[in-house]
């Protein structure tokens, strides 16, 4: 048989049929104008015919032993009736492919196959399946397809025997970015780094959004093995600054990872866990990634827990916070008189007992709960100050401890403002101390929100310093009033050089530039001595006494 429309072998199956030659001609007609695509092939791969639709379709591919691979590929070898989708890719086209024995003019069985076109129906169904999996912002897989990911996972690696592993990553301070330059910007850098994590090898096609700054990376039991490799390149691309409105900003991020089978069998499980490990990783200082481990198990649990009283005890007017006060004492003047104190909180659980602020003010961070907590404690500090300034020390000063999600707020300066009003307190006795955090290059909204703090006439305080990202040359340009160095140079005085030296030039450059130095964490007689040959003005430590209840403060103090 030719495909040039002479069709000789099915003219004869009408003819037999209709017995006339004018309903043959009208047979393929008939054949011809249906919209689906026709043909029969012989068992010895012989192309009887093919209507002009299932020319069409695949044009250049027409004699009987391509047509049987070509087909075959959708169909059932075994079964005499079968049908199947076949996708063609050069054409990217789509095909409904059915065949059923037939027996042929000659009585001979042959196979007759229809095909139907459904590329469009495809097109149209993966398309609301992209909008179904995809996240509209990034492209990225969303959550609802990760979670189908991850359970089809799960059960591969069990009965495989591997094992994988979940990524729970979070961007650090993410909301200064969104906050500072606006949204448009925050979506740049969300696309920026969805496409960086995407061309990964490994985990092209496992990268997932779950919403705001949180992803998702399942690495399977196959890419395993390479699983230090990915987070080495997860890592760095955080090490780069990305260019955002004119300028280069630091981003990084915090990972939590839990394995599976190991860790967990369920969706859920493995989530839970992976976040568990991600806020881990955030109170060890943010830009780095934990494993779950069981130990921190119990931990997790508290952390539920701790979750739970928290929010319960923020909506309780923040009763159960209480605010001690740890005296710093002027150590320029004889007899080292107190000249004020730090404000430090305490939580008293009344579930969960005492809880102290190195591990709760990271979690109230990442709860969002820190506003009104770091309200409460701003309120009572100034509230109290105010107290002994009227009682005959209108010299005390109270420090107040700001975490860097507050300075960032938009009506912080505001706040300030209004607490100031409200207790009467005199703003040249209010220091509010801040860290530098420097994981996003905020240095510009930071100095801008200082600069509107010290117009209320507030002094400000870098804490910690020495710790982190501070630079010597950075402090020049930092709009703050006193410099704390932090206890860590102050435990090692006179046992190392470099301590020694260090708090030596902080001093000396501070007074140069005219700023204050306070040093923390002075416990004995020796430290306290060699600080006495370094002209430094402020000193807090247990060496002069502990934080304590305003009441006790003021029975010593006031
Ligand atoms: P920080 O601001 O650097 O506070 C000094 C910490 O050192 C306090 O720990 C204090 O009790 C402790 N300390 C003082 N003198 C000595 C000493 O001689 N030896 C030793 N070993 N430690 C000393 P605390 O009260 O546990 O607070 C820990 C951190 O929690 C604070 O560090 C501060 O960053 C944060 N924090 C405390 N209260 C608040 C608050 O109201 N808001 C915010 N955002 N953070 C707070
Ligand atoms: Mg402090
Ligand atoms: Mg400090």
């Amino acid at each position: 048989m030719s495909m040039d429309g002479k069709h000789t072998g099915p003219a004869g199956h009408l003819q037999q049929e209709a017995g006339d030659m004018g309903v043959y001609m009208s047979g393929v007609e008939i054949l011809n104008n249906m919209g689906c695509g026709i043909c029969v092939c012989s068992t010895e791969e012989k192309l009887l015919f093919a209507n002009e639709k299932f020319c069409g379709f695949f044009g250049g591919r027409l004699d009987g032993k391509t047509v049987k691979l070509l087909l075959a590929q959708a169909l059932d070898k075994e079964q005499q009736e079968s049908s199947g989708e076949l996708y063609i890719e050069e054409d990217d086209r789509w095909f409904d492919v059915h065949r059923r024995e037939i027996r042929w003019v000659d009585q001979k069985l042959v196979d007759l196959y229809t095909v139907y076109d459904i590329t469009e129906t495809k097109r149209y169904q993966q398309k609301i399946e992209k909008q179904a999996n995809n996240d509209f912002l990034t492209g990225l897989y969303n959550r609802m397809r990760c979670e189908k990911d991850l359970e089809a996972q799960i059960s591969l690696t069990r009965e495989n025997g591997g094992e994988g592993a979940l990524m729970y990553m979070d961007l650090d301070d993410f909301k200064h970015i969104n906050d500072g330059l606006g949204h448009q910007y925050g979506d740049v850098l969300l696309r920026a780094i969805s496409h960086s994590l995407q061309r990964i090898s490994g985990i092209e096609s496992t990268c997932y959004r779950m919403g705001g700054d949180e992803f998702i990376i399942i690495v399977t039991d196959k890419k395993f093995s390479m699983l230090d490799r990915i987070l080495e390149d997860i890592r760095e691309i955080f090490e780069k600054p990305w260019f955002l409105k004119g300028a280069d900003y630091y981003c990084t991020m915090s990972m939590g990872i839990a394995r599976f089978p190991s860790d967990g069998d369920t969706v859920q499980e493995l989530i839970k866990k992976a976040d568990l490990a991600l806020l881990e990783a955030k109170k060890a200082g943010k830009n780095r990634y934990e494993f779950y481990n069981e130990e921190a198990d119990g931990v997790s649990f508290k952390r539920l827990d701790l979750e739970k009283n928290m929010r319960n005890a923020t909506m309780n007017a923040c009763h159960e916070f209480e605010v001690f006060y740890q005296p710093i004492v002027d150590v320029s003047k004889p007899g080292n008189p107190c000249m004020g104190a730090e404000a430090l909180i305490r939580w008293n659980c009344e579930k969960l007992g005492f809880i102290s602020p190195a591990e709760f003010i990271p979690l109230a961070e990442y709860l969002g709960l820190i506003n009104p907590i770091g309200d409460h404690v701003l309120l009572q500090a100034c509230h109290h100050c105010k107290k002994w300034n009227d009682a005959g020390h209108p010299e005390y000063k109270v420090n107040v401890n700001l975490s860097v999600v507050q300075l960032l707020r938009n009506d912080m300066v505001d706040r300030v403002r209004e607490v100031l009003e409200e207790t009467g307190l005199n703003p040249a006795n209010l220091t509010l101390e801040v860290t530098e955090s420097l994981a996003i290059n905020d240095m510009t909204r930071m100095k801008t929100i200082l600069k509107q703090i010290k117009e209320l006439g507030v002094r400000v305080a870098l804490d910690d310093f020495g710790t982190g990202y501070s630079s010597l040359n950075h402090i020049r340009e930092m709009p703050v009033d006193v410099i704390k160095i932090d206890r860590c140079f102050i435990e090692d005085l006179g046992r190392d050089e470099f301590a020694d030296a260090f708090v030596r030039i902080v001093c000396e450059l501070a007074a140069v530039i005219g700023m204050n130095v306070c040093v923390e964490g002075v416990e004995y007689q020796r430290q306290y001595e060699i600080l006495k040959n370094m002209q430094i003005q402020m000193i807090q430590g247990f060496y002069f006494d502990k934080p304590m209840r305003s009441e006790e403060f003021e029975k010593k103090y006031v």
